[in-house]
């Protein structure tokens, strides 16, 4: 605590700028299977996506209890389907965090009751938000579909509704460090874009296939389109129709600059 402090007095005499972040502040980012991920920030905000945990069998048993986050300042979904959605709105009412998703997904969920319309903001592709102080949030194009199928408690049948256009995230930390969390997609021609535009520090990629892209599309599209600096594999060792795997990916990425980093379940990786 004291050195944090003692480094936090130093970076604001070095730089002049007493909201100076430490200059050994890191992001924190943790893998918590599928797509979803816990990441903190350096100045300590809490961030979770596309948070499927409880029924997930690739996250470990410690995130599965919703109440041990302790707390989330944002909450991001990339779109409807239950892998990515399933826990976010018992983790929106836990923690009083309003779920940042497709509009229309939001929209539908408002109609249904899931939550109360506070919970369920609206934005859409295009639009960047600061979703927590020092927290800003770009909604993006994303290649894949999100139908919301949704059990009426009156009939106990399952119903499908809209829900919107599934997105990926742009995610850019008080220091400016960017994430691209790609939520489920095939590869397309504005992933470039997306790399010009917003250069990622970080990307998140799905590997699976089958549903998104697999290994070799994704270490394409991350090497010629994308070009982050660092990224992780994500999406994939849940469904056994995905069957792209960590090792094809890193196989494919040999020749690549962009630094692959292969997330256990539940470890934390650093990036300065
Ligand atoms: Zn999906």
């Amino acid at each position: 605590m004291k050195k944090t402090l003692l480094a936090l007095l130093l970076g604001s005499l070095i730089t002049g700028n007493a909201a100076a972040q430490a200059p050994s502040a890191q992001t924190e980012v943790v893998w918590l299977g599928q797509s979803a991920f816990k990441i903190t920030s350096p100045g300590g905000k809490v961030i979770v996506t596309d948070p499927w945990l409880r029924l997930n069998p690739m996250t470990p048993a410690p995130y599965k209890q919703l109440e041990k986050f302790g707390k989330i300042d944002v909450l991001l979904v990339t779109h409807a389907h239950f892998d990515h959605f399933a826990d976010a709105p018992a983790l929106a009412l836990m923690y009083d965090t309003p779920i940042r998703a497709p509009g229309g997904l939001n929209q539908s969920a408002m109609t249904l009751g899931v939550l109360p319309a506070k919970l369920l903001p609206r934005i859409n592709k295009g639009g960047t938000i600061e979703a927590a102080p020092g927290i800003k949030i770009t909604a993006v194009r994303a290649e894949h579909s999100s139908e919301l199928v949704w059990r009426n408690p009156a009939t106990e049948k399952d119903e499908t509704h809209v829900g919107g256009e599934a997105i990926g995230w742009i995610i850019e930390l008080e220091n400016g460090f960017r994430i691209y969390h790609a939520g489920d997609t095939a590869v397309f021609g504005d992933m470039r874009w997306i790399g010009e535009r917003y250069k990622p520090d970080l990307a998140l990629v799905p590997i699976g296939g089958h549903f998104t892209m697999d290994p070799v599309d994704a270490a394409w599209a991350v090497t010629e389109l994308i070009k982050p600096r660092h990224v992780i594999p994500m999406h994939y060792g849940t469904n056994p129709l995905a069957k792209g795997t960590a090792k094809e990916f890193s196989d494919a990425m040999v020749k690549s600059p962009v630094k692959v980093q292969i997330a256990a379940p539940g470890q934390a990786l650093s990036f300065p």
